[in-house]
């Protein structure tokens, strides 16, 4: 078994035992309740596909689908835990799914694109539907792509079902702010940690431009938050004063806006907050004695290694778990899913209100002072495992009495 499989299925297992969670549930949740593995003809070539339903004690199984590479059947598997774990932690009604194609992304026309999407979509007909499992974009597969998806399921159906994909385009009957809900999460996240630890003004450094750490930039900038560091693979820049949202976002690359440091030196800068918004593994035990951060804000997957953690744990660094930090897209996801399931329309205000409520009650939930987990016995991240499979372990329990 890979590392990434090896590691996932060790966190619940570990982290279960530790916090005496029923052993029927922690075996349950080792293996997906189904794994669908097809072949899709394209262009000469035989290509694998995959779709992981892992849990759906909570609900329908969600998640995203990647098109790249790399994919195979273990990726797609851990990957399918920890969205079972993430709608568990901020307490949303959906179960936990992955699915993707091993597939050159690059070298695919537009055509062989549509076409790929299309046959993905014959593939899982059988196993999908809105009230069964509802995926949604992840690497390569945007809005277009998931609005065709839609639009085939929906023909092999023989009824227009909005509801069976989220991530559509808007004018397809996607949600308002689902590109940006990620970072609004990230967002809501700092919030409530500068309350809770009465912070003013602190200094704020982010790893990553993309998707997520440039929408989290621009809201903490939009709420004078000082940004004093920024940077991504190509490199990084540094404000001691804080950059403003003209230097960064207008004309011009943010690199060219400020003293340039490289990604090392952003992630062991004297700052209060570091947030981790580009990649995995990127603080491991090698540089995490050298980190001077006093909070860690994980909105990428995985960026701070175990062994990381404990010593920044020892060290008095908090580290905000990722399956909470980053859980602003699947509370946008449920928003779209409601409003296709009852042909309503909710403002982007009314999306990122529900992010907020979500994303503050579980912050409050790890953040309280818990007799059952400690924090001189657990770590962050194993309490977040475990208050998501408490919530788990009620809902299978109460099921299992009708069994
Ligand atoms: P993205 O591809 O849009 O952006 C990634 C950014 O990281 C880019 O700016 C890139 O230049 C930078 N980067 C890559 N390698 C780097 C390195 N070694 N050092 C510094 N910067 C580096 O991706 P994204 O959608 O913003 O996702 C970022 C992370 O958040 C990923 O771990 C992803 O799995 C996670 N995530 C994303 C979403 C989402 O809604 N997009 C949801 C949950 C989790």
């Amino acid at each position: 078994m890979g590392k990434f499989l090896k590691d996932v299925k060790k966190q619940i297992k570990k982290s279960g035992e530790k916090g005496g969670i029923k052993k029927e549930l922690l075996k349950k949740l080792l293996s997906p309740e189904r794994f669908l593995e097809f072949t899709i003809p394209l262009n000469e070539k035989y290509l694998h596909a995959y779709r992981c339903q892992h849990s759906s004690i909570l609900g329908p199984y969600k998640g995203g689908i990647r098109f790249c590479k790399h994919v195979d059947r273990e990726e797609v598997e851990a990957l399918s835990i920890l969205m079972t774990l993430k709608c568990a932690l901020i307490d949303i009604p959906f179960g936990g799914g992955k699915g993707g194609v091993a597939v050159d992304f690059q070298k695919l026309s537009g055509e062989l694109l549509e076409k790929l999407a299309k046959e993905y979509v014959r593939g899982l007909f059988p196993i999908i539907g809105p009230d069964v499992d509802i995926p949604a974009p992840d690497i390569n597969t945007n809005e277009d792509i998931i609005s065709l998806m839609e639009e085939e399921y929906s023909k092999i159906a023989r009824k227009h079902s909005p509801a069976s994909f989220t991530g559509k385009k808007i004018e397809k009957g996607g949600v308002a702010g689902r590109v940006e809900a990620t970072g609004y999460g990230g967002f809501s996240v700092l919030e409530e940690l500068c309350v809770k630890e009465r912070l003013e003004t602190p200094s704020v450094a982010v790893q990553g431009f993309g998707n997520v750490g440039s929408n989290f930039v621009k809201f903490a900038l939009e709420n004078n938050y000082r940004i004093t560091a920024i940077s991504n693979e190509e490199g990084g820049v540094e404000s001691k004063e804080g950059f403003s949202a003209e230097t960064i976002f207008k004309d011009c690359s943010f690199l060219k806006k400020g003293k340039k440091i490289n990604n090392e030196d952003l992630l062991e800068k004297d700052v209060d907050i570091l947030v981790l918004a580009a990649v995995e593994r990127v603080i491991t035990k090698k540089n995490a004695p050298k980190i001077k951060a006093k909070y860690i804000i994980n909105l990428a997957n995985g960026p701070v290694t175990r062994k990381a953690e404990k010593i920044l744990q020892e060290k008095g660094i908090i580290v905000v778990p990722d399956v909470l930090a980053n859980a602003g897209g699947v509370a946008a996801s449920y928003c779209e899913w409601v409003q296709s399931k009852e042909g309503i329309k909710y403002s982007k205000e009314d999306v990122f209100q529900f992010i907020a409520a979500k994303l503050k009650k579980s912050f409050c939930e790890l953040f309280s002072k818990d007799e059952k987990y400690p924090k001189e016995s657990f770590l962050l991240s194993e309490k977040a495992v475990l208050l998501a499979l408490s919530r788990l372990e009620k809902k299978f329990l109460e099921t299992e009495k009708f069994n």
